[in-house]
């Protein structure tokens, strides 16, 4: 008999390397949300992966970057926390020579005591041999245990690290249920879907100006009524979002209902509002009243 092993695997690296990315890869299901903008990942985000010889917590983190907002502060907090709770840190980096935010967050690595294990993402947009000798600049830079090249978005190398996890993993027994996949509440991937679709259709500003809020939440036996709030920072930016005769808005509830549905498997009602709040991103007290 093999023994059972648990534990908590940070994933970090500067924002947009695919940390969401692969975190839905490996979970086979969609609860962080991805977009081609960096920093789309606000909170930390459990998923729990449980297989026959291991159970294991991925932290998804919002990214390590330097703040220009309170949001940010608050996201490079999530990140730090993240840090001091696991037991293993996968590192992401692309699949090119470090930039000074890589080379700042190993040197933050080089503080703690727990296995790092460098995953080398999106080897789909690389030639094979430029690989050889990026792997060999990092182990130069830092010792860790595994340099693993992968592409989260085409599952290439994904059961290759988890293996590697798992060997570092501590041994203990399961923690949560076998069905769990994810500590985040229904309500907040909810939010997050249509935070994506918005993140997704609008340009600039925008999408690092809206935060969603779930202002009603009513199950019947047949359909779900859901009711959101997409607060923006600016008139402007509520007039763009809705777009001409709605259709904007229109095509974001939209798909954002499609994915709720997938996820939650039940009809569902969306109904959406944009709101004003000025400058919701330095107001601590609004950022607290929306969950961040
Ligand atoms: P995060 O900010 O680190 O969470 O990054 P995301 O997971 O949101 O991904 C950022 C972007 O990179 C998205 O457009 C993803 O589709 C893309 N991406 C992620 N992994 C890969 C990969 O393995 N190959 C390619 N080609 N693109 C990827
Ligand atoms: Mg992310």
């Amino acid at each position: 008999m093999t023994e059972f092993k648990f534990g908590y695997v940070a994933l970090i690296g500067k924002p947009n390397v695919g940390k969401s990315t692969l975190l839905n890869t490996i979970l086979g299901e969609k609860i962080s949300i991805v977009t081609e903008k960096p920093q789309t990942t606000r909170n930390k985000i459990m998923g729990i992966k449980t297989l026959p010889n291991a159970q294991i917590v991925f932290v998804d983190t919002p990214g390590i970057h330097k703040p220009r907002h309170k949001l940010g502060e608050f996201m490079v907090k999530q990140s730090y926390e993240a840090i001091d709770m696991v037991d293993i840190i996968v590192l992401m980096v692309d699949p090119e020579n470090p930039k000074e935010a890589d080379l700042s967050i190993i040197e933050i690595l080089k503080k703690v005591k727990i296995p790092v294990i460098l995953a080398i993402n999106k080897i789909d947009t690389v030639a094979k041999k430029s690989l050889l000798p990026l792997i060999a600049l990092y182990k130069d830079i830092f010792p860790f245990k595994e340099i693993i090249p992968i592409s989260a978005l085409k599952s290439d190398g994904v059961e290759k690290l988890i293996e590697r996890i798992i060997f570092y993993l501590p041994q203990g027994n399961k923690l949560y249920p076998e069905d769990m996949i994810t500590d985040q509440a229904e309500r907040f991937i909810v939010a997050e879907f249509i935070r994506e679709k918005i993140m997704k259709y609008t340009e600039d500003e925008i999408p690092y100006s809206v935060a969603v809020d779930i202002e009603r939440w009513e199950e019947s036996d047949k359909i779900l009524t859901i009711g959101a709030n997409i607060y923006v920072e600016r008139e402007g930016q509520k007039i763009i979002i809705i777009g001409k005769k709605g259709e904007r808005l229109k095509k974001i509830a939209t798909e954002a209902r499609l994915d709720i549905e997938k996820i939650l498997g039940i009809r569902v009602f969306l109904e959406v509002w944009v709101k004003v709040r000025k400058k919701w991103r330095q107001k601590d007290i609004l950022l607290k009243s929306l969950g961040y």
